[in-house]
């Protein structure tokens, strides 16, 4: 019997890396601290205007996010031109991928960093190229060495997920300045908004002057819209237009579009919920620190803990405990910044471990 015809895939598609989700929470009683999620639940204005929405659910959303764009580009006193918003920043991170790489071709980025670069490289067909953490920071001197002919793309993750550290103005400008200009750069600064060390630069001040660099933000961290996948590229036109030639249509929804919108005009109000995240962060560090623990210094909404071979022990023991928290292999866990109370409850826990 000859076997039945079954599609012809690529060859490579069975060994293409995978996204690990963290795990859906049991129950609303665990305390879900495993995704960097905001805490707290939408506001009172934001959850009206997409209320707003949901009678027109039935028609297609503006292809072009062309209100969001336009107060983005207010926001950030950038060109319209420049804004690409996409399905996530992951979403936008595949867009750029796929319009500045394929088969061949090398993307540069530290690791651990984002769990999903691996995935979304070997997805556009390049090679990823993935240069070990230099004391859980980036090693943009490695980085910068390992550009070759084939490199396409080269991601800053700042701050990096999962470490929290973050690369400062002189060290990313001078790997900027060394970087040749035919390889698109991107600051991928999902946590920007957590951001309190003032010599952490601003990727939007650094692209303004470097047409390779490009800078991914998102609405799902601070704005705390992870649900709804939006997020958006800034770049310069060339970039930004091949990036749009490479978006799903109508990726933004509708109602991410009006959620969006709404939380930049709600801009204080949540911005004061990041200042409470920020000084949470501050003072789980400390508290860590003092029960003996060793934490690199975070500017996300997470810290992260190297426990190595106890990672696994670690996380099952807070999850007993009731708190969720991101373990990676036998390297480390993550642990987001909650609210006052369940950073309490993880406190607990790890101050109770012997370091
Ligand atoms: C969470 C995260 C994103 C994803 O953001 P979405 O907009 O939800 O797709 C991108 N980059 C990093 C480093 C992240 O941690």
């Amino acid at each position: 019997m000859t076997p039945a015809p079954v599609p012809r895939l690529r060859a490579d598609v069975s060994e293409l890396p995978r996204y690990v989700p963290g795990r859906a929470a049991p129950s609303d009683l665990v305390d879900k601290l495993s995704s960097n999620e905001n805490p707290y639940p939408p506001l009172p204005s934001v959850v009206a205007a997409m209320r707003e929405e949901l009678g027109r659910v039935n028609r297609y959303p503006d292809a072009k996010s062309g209100e969001l764009v336009t107060e983005l580009s207010a926001a950030l006193a950038v060109p319209p031109e420049h804004v690409v918003p996409g399905t996530g920043s992951l979403g936008v991170t595949k867009d750029l991928l796929c319009a500045a790489a394929g088969d061949g071709d090398e993307v540069l980025f530290a690791w651990r960093s984002f769990e999903a670069y691996p995935m979304l490289v070997w997805a556009t067909g390049a090679t990823p190229v993935q240069i070990p953490l230099l004391d859980e920071r980036h090693d943009l001197k490695a980085m910068a060495e390992a550009v070759t002919e084939r490199t396409r793309v080269i991601i800053v993750c700042n701050p990096n997920n999962p470490t929290g550290t973050a690369v400062r103005r002189g060290e990313l400008e001078r790997f900027l300045d060394r970087v040749p200009d035919h390889v698109l750069v991107v600051l991928d600064e999902a946590y920007r908004e957590f951001v309190d060390d003032t010599d952490v630069p601003d990727g939007i001040e650094l692209y303004r002057d470097r047409p390779n660099v490009a800078v991914l933000r998102t609405f799902s961290k601070a704005y705390g819209l992870a649900r709804l996948r939006v997020g958006y590229a800034v770049a310069h036109p060339r970039v930004a237009a091949a990036v749009r030639a490479c978006t799903v249509p109508f990726g933004v929804s509708g109602l991410a579009q009006a959620a969006a919108r709404a939380s930049l005009h709600a801009g204080p109000e949540l911005l004061e919920r990041v200042g409470t995240l920020v000084a949470e962060r501050a003072r789980v560090t400390r508290a860590l620190q003092a029960a003996g623990w060793n934490v690199p210094d975070s500017q996300a909404n997470f810290v992260w803990l190297r426990l190595g071979s106890h990672t696994p022990a670690f996380a099952d023991l807070c999850e007993t405990a009731g708190v969720m928290v991101r373990p990676f292999g036998d390297e480390g866990v993550r642990i987001t910044i909650g609210t006052p109370e369940q950073n309490d409850r993880l406190l607990k826990i790890a101050g109770e471990w012997p370091v």
